[in-house]
């Protein structure tokens, strides 16, 4: 494929798209196949291997092989080096064509998939220079005649499970510090984003990668992922989803005593003071929740406005909610694209008529997209909901659409009262020009992010992980390669 802004949809024919396992393209065992919906258009567009368990062993035992007695399990880790940095230019040069493939799979913004799949580079090349670093420690006991060492081992075959919003950098979380650790992957990428996972498979085999190092199956959760986090061939699962998915992951895991870590939803708390620069705090605001369409796991979802300055942000933010040019995900001026599929659509809307109904007000957006260009598409008009309490839905439960609550505070006690009062704890943006305050509330926070003055800003040297029901263990920086290495301790008698 090959679509550029501009050309009909339509002239593009419906093609298959193959799971990827030991190398090679492949059908599923069963010869099953999902449609791909655009949400622009609301029409089928691309057709995907629809997996069952069948195709989870044979995924396994592959990702298996390669780790206990392919070439893999003898390189080093400059060979791994030099494999990921190979991988991370194919990523660069192919980001357009993966980044269209997203575009219509999910509607994400061509030109914010573009960018994503070079970050996700990033990652692949910020990892490689870990591969050759991975090093143990030789510590000192009481019998002097002992040499005890440590070894950091791959954790093994690990199952990447992700979620559709962002599949290219929520892979890269997870595959860069696993392959810089040598284990191996079967990924299973949303069946509602599933494309793009497996056009970066094809690339890890051109970079070289062996056969079975990085599967891809594809299907749903129910027939593919629940097998997959089951499996006895499965050393560690990283999952990347909702808290519900996330809790029936850790049990199905947890029967076998498989480790497992999980990056969750969030409901992140946006604290304004009245010291705070309005109109960039405003951008910020606009941004961490309108961008993708509300679809981040980060997205800036409560707004605590202190009293002083709540009516002038309020109408700054209401100014930036108009502003938001809605349309063709592929079109460059295009600034906020559909949400991804039906059923999420009508989720999106739900939560907003059972706040009307719960006696918030909604100040502007709360509707599908009306205009003609827009109408088959899944668009939901950027939203903002006043006159809310602490026990409104939309206040309490992760919506992933356009939805920004808003409440407004007196003081920092009550405020950080307010916003720790939520099941998650994924990040939080804080805008004051006040330092101490900065510290003091960054502090008190309860999430593994903070922002200050800034908001939804990633970077592969720095960890990232929720807090509370948005999950455990730590994705990104070094700290992440803990999660894909074990520690093994040697004990030698050298008198
Ligand atoms: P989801 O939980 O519905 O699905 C995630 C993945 O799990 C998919 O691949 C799905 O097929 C699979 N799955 C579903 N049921 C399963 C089961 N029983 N066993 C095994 N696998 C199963 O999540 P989603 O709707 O795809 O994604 C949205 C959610 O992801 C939001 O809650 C969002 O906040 C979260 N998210 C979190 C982060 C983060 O880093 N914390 C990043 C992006 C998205």
């Amino acid at each position: 494929v090959s679509l550029t802004p501009g050309v009909a949809r339509t002239d593009v024919p419906v093609q298959n798209h193959l799971m990827w396992i030991d190398g090679a393209p492949v059908e599923a065992v069963k010869g099953e196949w999902r449609d791909s919906i655009d949400p622009f258009t609301g029409q089928a567009w691309a057709r995907v291997a629809d997996g069952s368990v069948e195709d989870v062993d044979r995924a396994v035992a592959s990702s298996r092989a390669a780790l206990e007695s392919g070439p893999w399990s003898q390189m080093n880790g400059r060979d791994r080096r030099e494999l990921m940095l190979d991988l991370a230019r194919l990523l660069r040069r192919d980001a357009d064509e993966l980044a269209e493939l997203e575009a219509r799979d999910n509607g994400k913004l061509f030109k914010e998939s573009v960018r994503i799949t070079e970050l996700s580079a990033g990652w692949y090349e910020y990892f490689a220079g870990w591969a050759d670093k991975l090093q143990g420690d030789t510590l000192p006991v009481d019998d002097t005649s002992m040499l005890v060492y440590t070894r950091r081992e791959p954790v093994g075959v690990v199952a990447a499970l992700t979620a559709w919003n962002s599949p290219m950098i929520l892979a890269a979380y997870k595959l860069g510090p696993g392959l810089a650790a040598g284990c191996t992957f079967v990924v299973k990428p949303s069946e509602e984003a599933s494309l793009n996972t497996l056009a970066f498979a094809r690339l890890v085999t051109e970079a070289g990668f062996p056969p079975g190092v990085v599967n891809v199956v594809t299907g749903d959760g129910l027939n593919v992922g629940q097998p997959l986090v089951s499996h006895p061939g499965i050393d560690k699962v990283a999952f990347t989803g909702s808290a519900f998915t996330g809790s029936r992951i850790a049990q199905a895991a947890g029967a076998r005593l498989t480790p497992v870590m999980l990056e969750l939803g969030g409901k992140s708390p946006q604290i304004v003071f009245d010291d705070a620069d309005l109109e960039t705090a405003a951008r910020g605001i606009a941004a961490g929740i309108f961008s993708s369409a509300g679809q981040a796991c980060v997205a800036g979802s409560r707004l605590f406005a202190h009293r002083a300055i709540a009516d002038e942000l309020g109408q700054r933010i209401l100014a930036e909610a108009s502003q938001v040019a809605m349309g063709d995900p592929l079109a460059e001026t295009t600034a906020m694209g559909p949400l991804a599929f039906r059923r999420h659509l009508d989720n999106v809307l739900g939560f907003i008529d059972r706040s009307r109904d719960e006696g918030a007000s909604v100040l502007t957006g709360g509707v599908r997209a009306t205009r003609a260009d827009l109408a088959d598409g899944y668009f939901v008009e950027p939203t903002v909901i006043g006159n809310v309490t602490a026990a409104n839905e939309v206040m309490r439960e992760e919506v992933f659409g356009p939805v920004l609550a808003v409440t407004s505070f007196e003081d920092e006690a009550e405020v950080l009262k307010a916003a720790n009062d939520s099941q998650y704890g994924l990040a939080a943006g804080l805008w004051t020009r006040d330092l101490k305050r900065a510290h003091r509330v960054a502090h008190s926070i309860q999430s593994g992010t903070v922002w200050v003055n800034a908001y939804r800003i990633v970077n592969h040297a720095v960890p990232f992980g929720g807090w509370k029901n948005s999950g455990y263990g730590v994705e990104n920086g070094a700290e992440s390669l803990r999660e894909f290495t074990k520690s093994k301790v040697v004990w030698i008698e050298t008198d």
